[in-house]
């Protein structure tokens, strides 16, 4: 089977793979579990300066990143038949969620537009069907530390990304909440002991502390987040 593959459209792919070399999603990367291509928007800028974007239409400050530099830099990357989803990342878009993550690591990979300036003609947003993806309700100055962070989220599910079977399940979202706190050694510190019901050996009662635990934390810092859940048990 093809591993699951992402092609990056940046005018700053030297930034790739950055943080994503190193750790798991690096060893994996090196392993072959996964594959990067930054590609250099700038390839397909007009005359000889390659100039990717312009002034915007009926004025204001920045600048825009024209639609046909795009569109060809998204033709060469994705030729019709890519099966792969066209994001562009954008803080107009939906918010990236757990759910959203699980589909593209269950699916053959992405494709993904990072903007800079002011953003992307809306017209090559249409024109290749790019699904707007936010990471959150804030302005970066370019996409690119947003699609590192999708492909973060993303890989770390791949089978044999992450050493422990179980880690990728039990965590905050994966059920509709935030997760329980965790505790290790030492036992007691600063004059702060660990629950004692972790170390009871109880695993029943362990379980019933953490779910409680995990609905307190949600209903306390999101209670958007528990109100979903709530609604669907
Ligand atoms: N003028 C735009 C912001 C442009 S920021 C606006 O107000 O909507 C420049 C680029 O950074 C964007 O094109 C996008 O690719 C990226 N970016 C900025 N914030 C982002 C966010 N929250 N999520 C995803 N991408 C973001």
């Amino acid at each position: 089977m093809k591993p699951w593959s992402a092609t990056i459209l940046t005018l700053y792919p030297e930034m790739f793979p950055g943080p994503l070399g190193v750790s798991l999603a690096g060893e994996a990367l090196r392993r072959g579990e996964w594959q990067l291509e930054a590609r250099n928007i700038r390839e397909h800028g007009i005359g000889r300066h390659r100039a990717v974007d312009d002034t915007p239409a009926g004025g204001g400050p920045g600048m825009v990143l024209r639609a046909d530099v795009v569109a060809a830099a998204i033709d060469v990357a994705s030729p019709p038949g890519d099966p792969r989803p066209r994001l562009l990342l954008s803080p107009r878009g939906r918010p990236l969620t757990q759910a959203r993550v699980r589909e593209l690591a269950a699916g053959p990979g992405l494709v993904a537009l990072c903007g800079r300036f002011e953003g992307v003609d809306e017209r090559v947003i249409a024109g290749r069907e790019l699904e707007e993806v936010s990471v959150g309700d804030y302005v970066l100055s370019g996409g690119e530390i947003a699609a590192m962070i999708v492909l973060d989220a993303v890989v770390r599910l791949l089978p044999g990304v992450m050493g422990k079977q179980g880690s990728g399940i039990e965590e905050s979202f994966e059920g509709g909440l935030l997760e329980y706190p965790h505790y290790t050694r030492p036992r007691d510190w600063e004059g702060r002991p660990i629950p004692p019901i972790l170390t009871s050996g109880n695993h029943a009662a362990i379980a019933t502390w953490r779910d409680a635990e995990a609905r307190k934390v949600t209903a306390d810092r999101r209670p958007d987040l528990a109100a979903l859940h709530n609604e669907k048990s």
